[in-house]
């Protein structure tokens, strides 16, 4: 099962992606993962990629096509993968769409996470990130039984840098100008599915998990 998250910063694709990968054993794939293990090494990939996640922006599309080619010829993306942030430009989904005809593969579904975007601004400047294992929490929403730890490592939380009121605004504007037209690209394909992502944490995954075994 190959399947795609889309939806804006803040809408769930992180939270809901840890869920359905473990329920179906398919790789998370996330490029904002990628990027940020890079940058945190400092290695050639991540002084590049500094320079735009650090303002809101996109990273170009030559430098994250190749990061999702490689992580795709990798064995365990045989029996299915899921992408959580990528494709996020029509050249991304193009570029996607022949990496994957090239080994006979293809997108089975494209699960779209609504919320408003009044809403995703409180997510995103509430969130915290295990500095360990990268599960996602919130000060509010999704708040770990002991401020400031893991529930399941123990690691510490800490706050994304761009998580912050004014590089939001820049990410929001970059998802709305490029990322958006996508849905359209999908839809003529017949294959996006939206859900309402500002449900509870529990019942949107139940509604993703029907739609990808096929009883929604
Ligand atoms: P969020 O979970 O808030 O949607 P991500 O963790 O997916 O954010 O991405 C963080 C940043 O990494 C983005 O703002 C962007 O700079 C970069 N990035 C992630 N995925 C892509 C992509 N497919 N194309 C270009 N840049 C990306
Ligand atoms: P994305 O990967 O799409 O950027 P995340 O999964 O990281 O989004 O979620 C953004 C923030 O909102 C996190 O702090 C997360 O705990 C919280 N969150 C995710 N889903 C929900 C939900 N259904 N209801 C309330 N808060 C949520
Ligand atoms: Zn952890």
């Amino acid at each position: 099962m190959n399947v795609i998250f889309m939806g804006p910063p803040g809408a769930g694709k992180g939270t809901q992606a840890e869920r359905i990968v473990s329920e179906f054993g398919i790789p998370h794939i996330s490029t904002g993962d990628a990027f940020r293990s890079a940058m945190s090494q400092g290695t050639p990939l991540g002084v590049e990629a500094k320079k735009f996640v650090d303002q809101g922006l996109l990273v170009p599309d030559e430098i994250t096509i190749g990061i999702v080619r490689d992580r795709l010829a990798h064995d365990d993306c045989k029996r299915g993968f899921l992408l959580d942030g990528f494709p996020r430009t029509i050249s991304q989904a193009e570029a996607l769409d022949e990496i994957l005809s090239a080994s006979g593969r293809g997108i089975d579904h494209v699960i779209n996470l609504t919320v408003d975007r009044g809403l995703l601004l409180a997510r995103l400047t509430g969130r915290r990130i295990c500095k360990s294992c990268g599960s996602t929490y919130h000060v509010l929403f999704n708040q770990p039984k002991a401020e400031g730890v893991c529930d399941k490592c123990g690691g510490s939380l800490y706050q994304r840098s761009d998580d912050t009121e004014e590089k939001v605004g820049t990410r929001l504007d970059e998802y709305v100008s490029k990322t958006a037209p996508l849905l359209a690209f999908y839809s003529e394909q017949g294959k996006l599915r939206e859900v309402d992502g500002e449900q509870e944490i529990e019942a949107v995954t139940g509604q993703i998990d029907s739609l990808l075994r096929g009883q929604a």
